[in-house]
Formats: structure tokens, sequence, C-alpha cells
């Protein structure tokens, strides 16, 4: 099939929620992405951050492989030793919590929002989250999402939910009353732009919480499994939560999401209270499980935080050469440049030359490279970023 029989399929047949760019992908190999015609794709955005080990990690298509021949699916009536083996290295790797898997990082939230309501006393119902995040599209976790455009068109939002301005921890504590049930936020804010709590407001919203009984929910959808540099983002900073959501980078491309909650909080889930069909999931699990060794085995979170840190140098360097790059932000390989103009037009031409990136928040580069990428990845990538914002400059 060509590209553009594939492009006249989907406008017929697959509903167009989705922007997309006009190419067919039909091959992935660690930093590379290739398409219909042939052309290769340095990605620096691989999978929306899912391929956080790169496309088709040999480790992980081994793992699923071996997996798929062995029992592809089997339902939660019964135990299985993939699901297990991943609820324990994910436990030992972050604060030694309980698992629940599923399938995605909304289905996470949503469960660790109602597991914040299940656990918390009576009359405890309330929902705390920050203006620009992002937590899902399912109709608890868009309410969860405070921003105004994911709302359009499907008011009412779900009761409950009340929003702050992020880092702003005198509006947290106006916010914070004995009915909260749980603070909700991203340790960086992927989606809105690559912010960065600050230390002191993680740490207001542990002391809220502890204070009230309340739950602090971190979403580490998009910063966990080793993206930041280390494990989990929270890990840079001096709080636990209570409860820990992720999924995209875990399953190494393969669907799954998990929620971990301290011990106490986790025995409040009892069977009838949640479930998902597909959750634990032997191949997702299975995958998952390469990922944690791929990423050991490699060195690779070492490795995330020092390519990040050369990443973000070389941003740098490119900013003074071009001041429509303002700034530049994040944590490991979880990188924003801020534009003073909109980043759509850099994006596409970057593309055309063989270098996908994103732009999120009208005026923000997302620059999230796998955590397998090599200084020679990141020079090809300010080259040909460097070229575009050349030409765009003349
Ligand atoms: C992507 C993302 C989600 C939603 O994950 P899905 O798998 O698309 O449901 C939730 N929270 C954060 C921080 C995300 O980046």
């Amino acid at each position: 099939m060509t590209t553009q029989e594939t492009i006249n399929q989907f406008g017929k047949y697959v509903i167009a929620n989705y922007g997309r760019l006009p190419r067919v992908i039909v091959k992935g190999q660690g930093c590379y992405l290739y398409d219909a015609d042939g052309r290769e794709i340095l990605d620096l955005f691989p999978g929306w951050a899912v391929s956080g080990i790169g496309h088709c990690h040999p480790k992980v298509v081994e793992a699923v492989r071996k997996q798929v021949g062995e029992l592809i699916h089997i339902d939660n009536t019964f135990y299985s030793e993939p699901q297990g083996q991943l609820a324990q290295m994910l436990s030992e790797r972050a604060f030694g919590g309980k698992c629940f898997f599923c399938n995605s990082g909304a289905e996470a939230n949503e469960g660790a929002l109602k597991l914040a309501r299940l656990h918390t006393e009576k009359g405890k119902y309330k929902f705390i989250t920050a203006q620009g995040s992002f937590h899902g599209r399912t109709f608890a976790t868009v309410t969860a999402t405070a921003q105004p455009k994911y709302h359009e068109g499907f008011m009412p939002m779900l009761p409950g939910f009340q929003y702050v301005p992020f880092n702003d921890i005198n509006a947290l504590k106006a916010a914070f009353d004995d009915e909260v049930a749980a603070v909700m936020v991203e340790p960086i804010q992927g989606e809105g732009g690559i912010n960065e709590a600050t230390p002191a407001y993680l740490e207001a919203i542990r002391d809220l919480c502890d204070q009230s009984g309340a739950l602090m929910i971190l979403d580490e959808v998009q910063t966990g499994v080793g993206r930041t540099g280390k494990w989990f983002a929270y890990q840079h900073y001096d709080v636990e939560p209570d409860i820990m959501t992720m999924a995209k980078a875990l399953g190494g491309g393969m669907a799954i999401g998990a929620m971990m909650a301290r011990d106490k909080v986790a025995a409040s889930l009892v069977p009838g209270k949640h479930a998902s069909t597909f959750g634990g999931n032997n191949v997702a699990c299975a995958a998952g499980i390469a990922v944690i060794e791929a990423i050991e085995e490699g060195g690779l979170l070492d490795k995330a935080a020092e390519i990040g840190q050369y990443t973000q140098d070389r941003l740098l360097a490119l900013r003074e050469k071009f001041p429509i790059i303002q700034s530049v932000r994040g944590r490991g390989l979880m990188i924003g440049a801020q534009l003073s103009v909109p980043g759509g037009a850099i994006v596409s031409e970057c593309l055309e030359r063989g270098l996908r990136l994103n732009c999120t928040q009208d005026t923000v580069l997302r620059v999230m490279p796998p955590m397998i990428a090599e200084k020679e990845h990141i020079d090809k990538a300010m080259e040909i970023l460097q070229g575009v914002l050349g030409d765009m400059d003349s």
C-alpha cells in the first residue's frame, strides 16, 4: 500500500480524532523510525514517551516473543508469574507499595482517584489538582486535568474537583480543607510544558495531606520508569507519595499502566471495588520486566541523566544563536525549550529533514529522547534543528 492509500483508508474508516502527520511508519529500531517510503527519522519523542528505551528494544522483543508462545492472557481469577514479578520489581525500586495493573495512564489515575475516596474517611471526597496538569481523557481524569481546552464540549465535568495554580503553596493551603481526599500532581508537568514542581511545593502537599489524612497522589505516567534519571521523579525530592501512577514507558511499547499504593492504602482495594479485564496481562508484564532489566543492565538511569544534561547544554548553546529559544528546562530526558513563537512549523520542518520532536502548549518544544540515545544522536538532532531555525531566521 502506498502512503496515500493508507491515508485514504484512514479517511474512510478511522475516526479522525488525531491530527496526524502525513507519514506511515512501518518500522522502528532504537532511536530511529522508518516510513513506508523508506525514509529514516531520528525519533526524539518516541511513542509520546512510551518507547522510553527506544523502539523494539531487543530485550523487550525477546521477552514478548517468549511470553506470547507460552500464555498470552490469563484473567485475574488466577495468579500469574509475570504480574507478581513485575509488581515486586516496581515496589523494590519505589517506596515499597503494592501494585494494581491496568492498561494506560488514564486508567491508573482513575484507579488512584477511586482508591483515594475509598480509603479516606467519610466526608472526604474532594480532589485538588494543578493548573496545566494532564491526567488523562476518561471523565474523572479529564476532570482532574486542569486545562479548560480539554473540558470544552464535555460539560459538566465530574463534581468534587478543585484547581490550584501549580507550585503555589498559598493557593494550595487556601483550597485545602477537611473534605479533601487527595491532591494529585505530576512531579514534572509533561503535556503542560515541562514544568518542574519545586521541592517546597511537594513538601507542602505532603505536610497538608499528613495533617488532614488526605492522600498524596503522584502522576508519574510520563516522568516514571527512568526518564528523569531516577526510577521515579519523586526520588529527586524528599517526599514519598501515598499513591503513584505510571504507564507510558513501563511496557517498552506494550500497553500497560500501574497504580502503586502504600500497603495501608492498598488494603482498602478489596475484591469487588475495582478491576481491569486486561490489567496485568502476561505479555505486557513480561515486557515491563524486560524494560526494568534493560535499564539496569545498560546503566540507563545514569545515562538518562548524562545525555539529558548534554541535550540541555546543546539547546542552551542554540539559544545563543537563536533568541526565539527563551529558556531550556527539565530533568533527565524530559526537556522543554520555551519558544517566543509557536513551535508547530519547527516540528514539521524538522520532520521533513528527518528529525521527530514534539511541541506542547503551542510554544514549548518538547525533546524526550529514549534512554538509549547517545551523544551522536543528540548532535545529529541539534544539527537538523539548527538548520531549521537558521532557515526560518532568514
Ligand atoms: C499521557 C499521560 C496520561 C494519560 O495516559 P494514557 O495512557 O494516554 O491514558 C496521564 N498522565 C500523564 C502525566 C501523562 O503524560
